[in-house]
């Protein structure tokens, strides 16, 4: 990830690139932080949620001050209700009404229509995003646990892949800061999920602390997601950035326990050459 620093008069508002969208001018991906907003208290200071108790007109300055940084129109956001299921939304220029757009029970979202930002608000699980450039789609998705389980990733690269023909070895993807291994401990039912949802692979994404506890891998989960549905190796970048472990810059709900914001994953098309 590259570190971006807006000048703004009072506290600088901070976000993320990823290099390997740096070749591609015709979009913009990128990572809030938690700084360079006006929300207060445990919600300091960008805080992109309107379901975590912070006020309307904080949520909609703080929005306002990431959109303008990425170029893009407010009302032209696509969002979801985020359910940790796996229900992807096409986003099609007739599903655009030109008001605030936050599709039910979502958790993916994927569009080829240019100056249409996707968004996806985290505090710990992964907002994870693709770019084909042949094809020129993009698409965000939001993973936590539930969605490694439910293989969310394979069903956005087989989405991309039928609905708009791209083809796997043509996808870059891109994992947001999330909570990393460190500090991920889960009890025996979630692994007992990962075990029947992998029986071969899922020893790989736990580890054994020397507590006696067990951590998830979650980037090692997604990883192998990934490059089972064909992704390459090379064409994904991971931030490996612990959302816990960086509460300076980001939001995280284990950490906080609960009492905390959500920073965000944004991309967008701005031309579809
Ligand atoms: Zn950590």
């Amino acid at each position: 990830m590259i570190r971006h620093e807006y000048a703004q008069s009072r506290g600088n508002l901070v976000y993320y690139s990823y290099q390997l969208f740096e070749p591609f001018p015709q979009i913009s991906c990128i990572v809030s932080t938690r700084l360079g907003g006006v929300s207060e208290d445990h919600l300091h200071s960008l805080n992109l949620s309107f379901s975590v108790g912070d006020t309307e007109q904080a949520v909609l300055t703080n929005r306002s001050r990431l959109y303008h940084i990425v170029d893009v129109e407010p009302q032209s956001v696509a969002q979801a209700h985020l359910v940790h299921g796996n229900h992807i939304e096409i986003v099609t220029s007739q599903s655009l009404t030109g008001t605030y757009q936050a599709f039910a029970e979502t958790d993916g979202l994927v569009t080829n229509v240019a100056h249409t930002p996707l968004m996806i608000p985290v505090a710990d699980c992964a907002a994870v995003a693709f770019f084909d450039p042949k094809q020129q789609v993009i698409a965000l998705l939001h993973a936590g646990w539930k969605g490694v389980v439910s293989n969310i990733v394979a069903k956005m690269v087989s989405t991309m892949h039928q609905t708009f023909g791209c083809r796997t070895f043509d996808i870059l993807v891109a994992i947001s800061p999330s909570l990393g291994p460190c500090c991920y401990e889960v009890r025996e039912d979630l692994v007992a999920a990962f075990h029947e949802a992998f029986p071969t692979h899922a020893q790989d994404f736990f580890r054994l602390r020397p507590d006696a506890t067990i951590h998830l891998d979650m980037w090692a989960a997604l990883r192998y997601q990934l490059r089972e549905s064909g992704i390459r190796p090379e064409y994904i970048e991971e931030s490996g950035r612990c959302t816990a472990c960086h509460l300076d810059e980001f939001y995280s709900h284990r950490a906080e326990r609960g009492k905390t914001g959500r920073f965000a994953g944004l991309i967008v098309l701005h031309s579809a050459t």
